[in-house]
């Protein structure tokens, strides 16, 4: 089968690296060209926009793909809508990983909130030190909040332009682990941490220490997002492939 991973989280490169080594498959991975240096990839690449749910119909119908699997992150509810038209439009199977969310658990102090302009209006009049764990598009948001002082993490420098005024950027790119988050929140002088809730391990270790801490955590609920047959794994994807490959007229 012809396929199109849409990509940009974990789960598509580990789906990437299974589908390198099977030969039932043609893969191309697809980012939206967010970070200026993606991670070495051992399968055909392609990056940028497609140009809105028409614009991805036509280059499925043109590169001829079989069936597409969402592998983006749980927050990037445009391209997943986007994927669910173009996919019904030409009736190509669509699979979407969808990632767990991270349960509350005793001791945890989160306040969960619709979306990041609420998560900066949370924070309250009085100067807080705030953790933003959050991508470098939505940085500018807390301007709004301009009073506190902010350390946020992200891969690549954001956007000068429209900042909180007392922001620290760190750039780095995850996993990070219980030692690495330990350091930052107790160095930093941390009071508050806010998140997106990402489910999965490669960032969960900030709230097992806000947890530890006893910190709270704004936490910005999930988007809608659209989602064809879902699975939870790279490996699901693989072997649902599999029955749609049997079931498909073209089927291998
Ligand atoms: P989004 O809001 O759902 O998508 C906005 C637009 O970006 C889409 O309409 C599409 O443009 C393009 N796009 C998004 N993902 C694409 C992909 N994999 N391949 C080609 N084009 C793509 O997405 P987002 O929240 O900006 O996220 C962008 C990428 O970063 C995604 O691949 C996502 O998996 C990854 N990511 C996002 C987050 C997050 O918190 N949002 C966190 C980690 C990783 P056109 O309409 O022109 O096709």
């Amino acid at each position: 089968m012809r396929l199109l991973i849409l990509g940009g989280t974990t789960e598509a490169s580990a789906l990437a690296r299974l589908l390198s080594n099977d030969a039932r498959h043609e893969a191309i991975l697809s980012l939206a060209g967010r970070t200026a240096n993606p991670r070495a990839q051992p399968i055909a690449t392609r990056v940028g926009g497609f140009g809105g749910a028409a614009g991805l119909a036509q280059w499925l119908e043109a590169e001829r793909i079989d069936a597409v699997i969402d592998a983006t992150h749980p927050y990037a509810d445009q391209i997943s809508r986007n994927a669910v038209e173009a996919c019904a439009q030409l009736g190509v199977p669509l699979v979407s990983i969808v990632r767990p969310a991270w349960q509350a658990e005793p001791g945890d102090r989160w306040q969960i909130v619709a979306d990041v302009n609420a998560a900066a209006r949370v924070l309250g009049p009085t100067p807080r030190r705030v953790f933003l764990s959050l991508g470098r598009q939505e940085l500018h948001l807390f301007a709004a909040a301009s009073q506190h002082h902010y350390v946020a993490r992200s891969v690549d420098a954001p956007d000068p332009s429209g900042l909180p005024p007392d922001l620290v950027v760190l750039q780095a790119r995850g996993p990070f682990d219980l030692d690495a988050e330990r350091t930052l929140l107790r160095d930093r002088n941390i009071d508050i941490v806010v998140s997106k809730n990402s489910g999965g391990d490669a960032t969960y270790a900030k709230i097992a220490v806000a947890r530890e801490f006893g910190l709270p955590v704004v936490m910005i609920a999930r988007p809608d997002k659209p989602a064809g047959d879902v699975v939870t794994s790279p490996q699901d994807a693989i072997d649902r492939l599999a029955q749609i490959g049997l079931r498909s007229p073209r089927g291998v």
